[in-house]
């Protein structure tokens, strides 16, 4: 049944002046991406006029779905005022002070615009800090697009090297140099990754590491790991660096918070925008004065014309204010309702596999093994197929969901609408047993 014409259409128009047709790969889908038109709440309408649950909400960026009223008037209103000056405004100030107040580690707040920029400034940040050049980070974990953060990304398991991980590059002409600068260490392996860190620990600026590395699986890290990561960060003089670009919206005081350890540096992004491009560098006062320019040029110069847009700051502001105690407890419930709804479907029909994640995330990983890292969650041809064939059934039922299997939820959705995803989550992986 053709009920895409129109997305399909506009691919073919997208094709002559955009590379594939495509400015994001990530939301490339094959034959064609299904062009979004508009979306309220929970739901997200296509150009076609078909409705799905959205539970990729921009991938993880969106708390409070689409359009929520309270965000509209928060963004409206400063786009009557103005929308970007080439002065400094009240609003970061107010949505620096709400970070600092809710990241147990954060005295101080720089912002970017993506969480790409953001992870390349916390990387300066300790580089300049400590004077050192190399920067260590976990085997698979995605940290957007800067050189040194998309080292060891590679899908395929022929670039791994033996047990020990080596720094692969993932876009083609990264430098020998970046490769050589880049320790990797394997994610939720003490022995390991202690060790490494001590091998190279006189040159190391920092450890960067994912409380819960989506692309490598979003099986949270073991709290010994980050114990032993913060420890010997310590041991060597280096930094340790929290990605929370994602990990925020797991809890009010965020991963770090959940987890109970303090990071040197945090990096966020996605949900404190509320809805707008944003990302932010966060950290302890003494971290952070790398980019002080009070007293002449600092040691990390950061600019951009469009960081702490008042319209990105205001919004994010609101969905912050939004996210209170209990908008937490009730992201954690439905959470808990779709991950145990689809492990029950899971043995309902017998596919091997089940749900992992924490909060408001959940992936579905098609395979029985025990996921700890990117090697384990690395799919086999035949659970390739599985997931493929999980994402059409879903897609069918009504449920948008990211090609890898990730689901984002966020606090719109309703009970009735928890009960939609896991029904359609039972009813995809039917046609996925009929597979064989
Ligand atoms: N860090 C993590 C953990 C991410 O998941 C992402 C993006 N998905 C980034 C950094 C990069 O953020 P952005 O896409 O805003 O550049």
């Amino acid at each position: 049944p053709d009920n895409h014409a129109k997305s399909r259409d506009l691919y073919q128009r997208a094709m002559h002046s955009l590379p594939g047709g495509n400015t994001r790969t990530t939301v490339f889908m094959k034959p064609f991406p299904i062009y979004a038109a508009s979306g309220a709440g929970c739901r997200v309408r296509d150009l076609d006029g078909n409705e799905y649950i959205d539970c990729i909400n921009n991938f993880t960026s969106l708390i409070h779905g689409h359009s929520h009223p309270v965000l509209i008037e928060a963004a409206t209103r400063q786009l009557a005022l103005g929308s970007a000056f080439g002065m400094p405004t009240e609003s970061e100030v107010d949505l620096a002070e709400l970070l600092a107040a809710r990241l147990p580690s954060v005295d101080q707040v720089r912002f970017a615009n993506s969480g790409t920029e953001a992870v390349m400034m916390a990387l300066k940040a300790a580089r300049a800090y400590t004077g050192r050049p190399k920067i260590a980070k976990c085997e698979g974990a995605y940290h957007g697009s800067y050189d040194y953060a998309e080292v060891s990304l590679d899908p395929t398991p022929a670039a791994w090297g033996g047990n020990a991980p080596v720094s692969v590059a993932y876009a083609k002409g990264t430098p020998e140099n970046v490769l050589a600068d880049v320790v990797t260490i394997p994610f939720n392996d003490i022995e390991a990754a202690v060790s490494l860190i001590r091998e190279h620990g006189p040159e190391l600026a920092c450890v960067l590491v994912d409380p819960m590395p989506n692309r490598a699986g979003l099986v949270p890290a073991d709290k010994a790991y980050l114990e032993a990561l913060r420890q010997v960060t310590r041991e060597v003089g280096a930094l340790l660096i929290f990605d929370e670009v994602i990990t925020f919206r797991l809890g009010y005081h965020g991963a770090q918070g959940l987890w109970g350890i303090s990071p040197d540096l945090t990096t966020l992004g996605k949900i404190i925008g509320g809805g707008f491009p944003v990302g932010a560098i966060a950290g302890g006062k003494e971290f952070m004065a790398v980019f002080d320019p009070s007293s002449g040029k600092p040691a990390l110069p950061h600019g951009g014309t469009f960081s702490a847009n008042p319209v990105t700051m205001r919004a994010g502001l609101a969905a912050m204010e939004l996210l209170d105690a209990a908008a937490f407890a009730r992201l954690d419930t439905i959470g808990q309702a779709v991950r145990d709804g689809i492990d029950a479907a899971f043995r309902n029909t017998g596919v091997p596999g089940g749900t992992v994640g924490l909060g408001s995330l959940l992936k579905i990983h098609f395979t029985d093994r025990k996921i700890r890292d990117y090697r384990t969650a690395y799919l086999n041809e035949v659970e390739t197929k599985r997931q493929t064939a999980f994402n059409a059934g879903l897609l069918n039922h009504g449920v948008f969901a990211a090609n890898y299997g990730l689901l984002a939820l966020s606090t719109p959705m309703t009970d009735a609408d928890v009960e939609t995803i896991v029904k359609a989550a039972a009813a995809a992986l039917e046609q996925v047993a009929a597979l064989g």
